[in-house]
């Protein structure tokens, strides 16, 4: 993916032709730590049904098992997927200035409003999301045509 090819979740949404589910999402802090796409669709009152509330429960599961915390963290294992999650945020944000992270944006290829990067910050539907990497290959060659 180039640096600057970036879809808003609607227009991304919009391009596919489908609502998203959770797991068409990876498991990785900027989708499940506050703020993050995943929480914002849930307190929106997406993905309620037994399945999804499964899908967003296997991300977590996955995110925990597969990465944990990036460093220093201290019994970590005792912690939910979205304390570590916003730990690594909030880790990951100090290797930045305030006006780096202030400037951590991209306009949308498609709609041009502003979508957030990977520092995780909240800003609801204009924040930044992962997509897994097939279904995002497959957004944007159909944006492309
Ligand atoms: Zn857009």
């Amino acid at each position: 993916m180039n640096e600057k090819d970036i879809l808003c979740i609607n227009c991304a949404k919009e391009v596919l032709g489908r609502e998203f589910a959770p797991d068409d999402f990876t498991p990785s802090a900027i989708n499940l730590g506050a703020g993050g796409i995943l929480s914002y669709f849930s307190a929106k009152g997406k993905w309620q049904s037994v399945d999804d509330k499964k899908k967003i429960e296997g991300l977590r599961e996955k995110f925990k098992s597969n990465y944990g915390p990036v460093c220093g963290l201290n019994e970590w294992e005792k912690l939910s997927p979205e304390v570590i999650a916003n730990f690594d945020l909030r880790e990951y944000r100090k290797w930045f200035s305030a006006e780096q992270l202030e400037n951590d944006w991209l306009p949308c290829s498609r709609c041009n409003i502003s979508v957030w990067g990977d520092s995780g910050i909240d800003k609801g539907l204009n924040s930044g999301y992962l997509l897994q990497n097939q279904l995002w290959n497959k957004i944007w060659e159909k944006f492309k045509q």
